[in-house]
């Protein structure tokens, strides 16, 4: 009876694996959740992993993994255009910022660089920060514009990290799904009880979410006097895409594209560069502080606050 709903199980699973691998799911990560849970003997308790693209983008730069890596991610993409206005789509607004960032970052050095996306596709949200783990980022910076709807008045930069209540759902929610099996922050999850692990991942939601709050800041700080921020610019928010709970993680609201003045200065060579440059200095100054302070250890989750 029980080998029958095994066996029933295993040839579910691999029909649904196999229909799945069209649209990027791996089927092999499936059936290796299905042997994890056989060994386990607990059925009821299968999770399947996340669904993962099968190519990450490639990292540019120099090809020394120890210098560190940022993942830009320009919002929306593809037949989820974003906000709208004076003429103007935000996924291809933020596509040019993240363009022009990457550049920047690429002819400065020091630093690493992928893109969620390089060109006009459709990203799903999780697999935007998936894609910045797998890829073992040490900061992601997802670019957006906003819209003001007919409030053309309404201009200006904001700059958001992940809220203290978001980012403790999203440890457990975390901790529950990936289980005792996987890496965050250097630590070694396996083997250890799922309590425990629940802990860790906390742990290091924690030191991420110290670490973002201090590249925000930097953004703020660098950009100061070049970029016109809102008046209120610094934002915590329940945001799906920064809830990676082992990469500190940052959304840039560059400005209203429903701004004349915005739209003009995201959209133009010169407002591009202006934006570029200024990431790409908090982007260094946030490497050269954690350098300084050995702030790579995994012992920091004391540091947050
Ligand atoms: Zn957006």
């Amino acid at each position: 009876m029980r080998l029958a709903f095994l066996l029933y199980l295993v040839v579910a699973l691999s029909a649904v694996a196999t229909g799945l691998a069209v649209s990027g799911f791996r089927p092999d990560a499936a059936m290796a959740a299905l042997v994890s849970a056989k060994g386990d003997n607990r059925f009821e308790r299968i999770v399947l992993p996340k669904a993962l693209p099968y190519d990450l983008p490639a990292v540019e730069g120099t090809r020394d993994s120890s210098l560190p890596l940022v993942v830009i991610d320009p919002g929306h993409g593809g037949f989820d255009l974003g906000a709208k206005g004076q003429g103007l789509q935000e996924k291809n607004v933020v596509l040019g910022l993240a363009l022009a960032l990457r550049d920047r970052l690429l002819a400065d050095g020091g630093v690493r660089v992928a893109l969620t996306r390089s060109d006009d596709r459709f990203l799903p949200l999780d697999e935007r920060y998936e894609i910045a783990r797998k890829l073992g980022a040490s900061l992601f910076l997802s670019i957006h514009a906003d819209s003001a709807g007919d409030e053309g008045s309404v201009e200006g930069a904001s700059i958001y990290t992940l809220s203290n209540r978001a980012s403790d759902a999203a440890a457990r929610r975390f901790a529950a799904r990936e289980n005792a099996s996987d890496h965050v922050n250097g630590l070694d999850l396996d083997g250890k009880s799922n309590a425990v692990s629940s802990i860790l991942v906390a742990l290091s939601q924690r030191r991420a979410q110290a670490q973002s709050n201090k590249f925000a800041k930097l953004i703020l700080q660098e950009g100061k006097g070049v970029i016109d921020f809102h008046s209120q610019p610094l934002h915590s928010a329940t945001l799906e895409v920064l809830r990676a709970p082992d990469v500190p993680s940052v959304l840039f609201e560059s400005g209203f594209i429903t701004n004349e003045a915005d739209a003009e200065r995201l959209n133009s060579p010169a407002g591009r560069n202006a934006v570029a440059r200024v990431l790409a200095r908090a982007v260094r100054i946030y490497f050269m502080d954690r350098k300084d302070a050995g702030s790579d250890s995994a012992a920091a989750p004391a540091n947050a606050q």
